[in-house]
């Protein structure tokens, strides 16, 4: 009896443990084909500069079209990617449709826009990230100045020295860097100003819940002026309501990236906005 109910603990979790398992070795397979097949695509979120009035750079962000469940947003398989290594092919993918599109709106008399790559911290480790960036340029025939990489701080503090060192490399080719999701990170000022930096971007969870929470928005207006400090320009990331513009901009931060000015759009709806969004600020 004792036998038999152990076998049948067992047998009620031998066979889930294995279809997760399963599961997960299925997911594999299907991102591996997904690669190959290049199911991937990009939409592109404004940022805009509360100056101008303009939009001023894009940011990728990859998608997978799933032939059975959709497209699928980054949260649903960049995690199994890192863990697999397949975001070094996915990230090339990610770099070479970017900068093509960077380009191709630029052959089509588009503003002058930046274009925003994310390279997670696999990415980044990877020795071939440098040639990798320089070959995406060069066939795109991008100027390495419209291209920015977006680095997480928790990333390059890991090693500080292994990151300046890579950071160089990248800028030497004449793109510049970001760090993305800024603040959670703890880093000093001393040790930020070591890195070759252009921008910072504030994390969405600072902006969230501006004006309820009084500890954000002192985190935020101490990143802006971080960011004076150390002559880097800051973006506020997830701004989703006017009232989080009004305290921004009298903190100090013009520039923005949030679903209140634009979601991620594919390509052409970003060219629709970005046409509107430069006339609208031409005429005034
Ligand atoms: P991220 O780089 O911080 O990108 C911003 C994310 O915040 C995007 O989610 C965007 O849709 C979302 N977002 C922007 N504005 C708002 C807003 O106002 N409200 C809210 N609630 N969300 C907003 P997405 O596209 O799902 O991407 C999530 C993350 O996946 C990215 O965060 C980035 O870390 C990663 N990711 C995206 N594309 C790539 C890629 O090509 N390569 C790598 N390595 N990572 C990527
Ligand atoms: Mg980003
Ligand atoms: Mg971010
Ligand atoms: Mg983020």
């Amino acid at each position: 009896r004792a036998k038999e109910s152990g076998r049948n603990s067992i047998q009620l979790f031998t066979p889930a443990m294995g279809e997760e398992a399963r599961n997960k070795l299925i997911r594999i397979e299907e991102l591996r084909r997904a690669v190959e097949r290049d199911e991937f695509v990009l939409h592109y979120q404004p940022q805009k500069d509360i100056r101008s009035g303009k939009v001023i750079s894009v940011e990728a962000l990859v998608r997978w079209q799933h032939p059975l469940e959709g497209l699928l947003l980054p949260g649903a398989f960049i995690p199994l990617a890192e863990e697999t290594g397949l975001i070094v092919p996915i990230g090339d993918i990610v770099l070479r449709k970017a900068c093509e599109q960077a380009r191709a709106w630029q052959d089509r008399g588009l503003p002058e826009l930046r274009m925003a790559v994310n390279v997670s911290a696999r990415q980044f480790l990877e020795n071939s990230l440098t040639s990798q960036v320089a070959s995406a340029l060069q066939s795109a025939g991008l100027d390495p100045r419209w291209l920015e990489l977006e680095l997480t701080e928790s990333l390059i503090m890991r090693d500080v020295e292994g990151a300046i060192e890579r950071m160089h490399e990248l800028t030497q080719l004449g793109v510049s860097l970001a760090i993305d999701d800024f603040g959670t990170g703890y880093s000093s000022l001393s040790t930020l100003r070591r890195f070759p930096l252009s921008r910072l971007k504030i994390d969405r969870s600072f902006i969230a819940d501006i004006p309820s929470k009084p500890g954000d928005m002192a985190i935020t207006s101490a990143i802006v002026s971080l960011g004076r400090t150390l002559e880097l320009e800051v973006v506020a990331e997830g701004v989703e309501t006017e009232e989080q513009v009004h305290f921004l901009t009298g903190a100090g931060c013009e520039m923005f990236q949030g679903f209140l000015f634009a979601r991620p759009l594919p390509p052409h709806e970003v060219e629709d906005l970005i046409v509107r969004m430069a006339e609208q600020a031409d005429n005034g």
